[in-house]
C-alpha cells in the first residue's frame, strides 16, 4: 500500500452487532472492555436495525493510530459477536462493502443506504468519550 492511499483513511469504525434478546450481555461486556482500554468515541445503542445495518449494534469510532491496538483486542474479546471494521475514506459504499474487515460471521448490509461518496465535511470528526 502506498503512503498516499493509506493517508486516504480518515478514521475507522467498528460496529458491534448483537441480538437484543440473546447477546446483549456479551455486547455490554465488549463495550465495557473497549471503554476501559481505548480512546474512542462510543456511539449509542441501536436496538433495531438502522441505516445500512441489518441488526442491532453500536458503533465505535476511532482515529487511525488506535486501529493497531483496538482491532487485535476485538479479535480476541468479541464474545462471539460479529464485528464490522471499516475505514472511512469518504466513499461509504466501498468502505462498507469492499474495504470491510469482518470479525466473526459477516452480516448483510443494505447497499442502497450507502452513498458512493461524501464530502470531507460530512465525515464527522472523532471525539473520544472514553
Ligand atoms: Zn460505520
Amino acid at each position: 500500500m502506498s503512503a498516499a492511499s493509506k493517508s486516504a483513511i480518515v478514521s475507522w469504525h467498528a460496529h458491534v452487532y448483537f441480538d437484543p434478546a440473546t447477546t446483549r450481555p456479551q455486547a455490554e461486556q465488549v463495550r465495557a472492555g473497549i471503554a476501559a482500554r481505548f480512546k474512542v468515541q462510543l456511539g449509542r445503542w441501536h436496538e433495531v436495525a438502522i441505516g445500512p445495518h441489518s441488526a442491532a449494534m453500536y458503533q465505535v469510532a476511532f482515529d487511525v493510530p488506535v486501529f493497531a491496538d483496538l482491532v487485535p483486542w476485538l479479535a480476541l474479546h468479541r464474545q462471539g459477536l460479529s464485528v464490522l471494521v471499516h475505514p472511512n475514506t469518504l466513499a461509504p459504499r466501498a468502505d462498507h462493502l469492499m474495504h470491510a474487515i469482518w470479525l466473526g460471521p459477516a452480516m448483510p448490509l443494505r447497499a442502497d443506504m450507502l452513498p458512493a461518496s461524501i464530502d470531507a465535511a460530512e465525515e464527522a470528526a472523532i471525539v473520544p468519550n472514553t
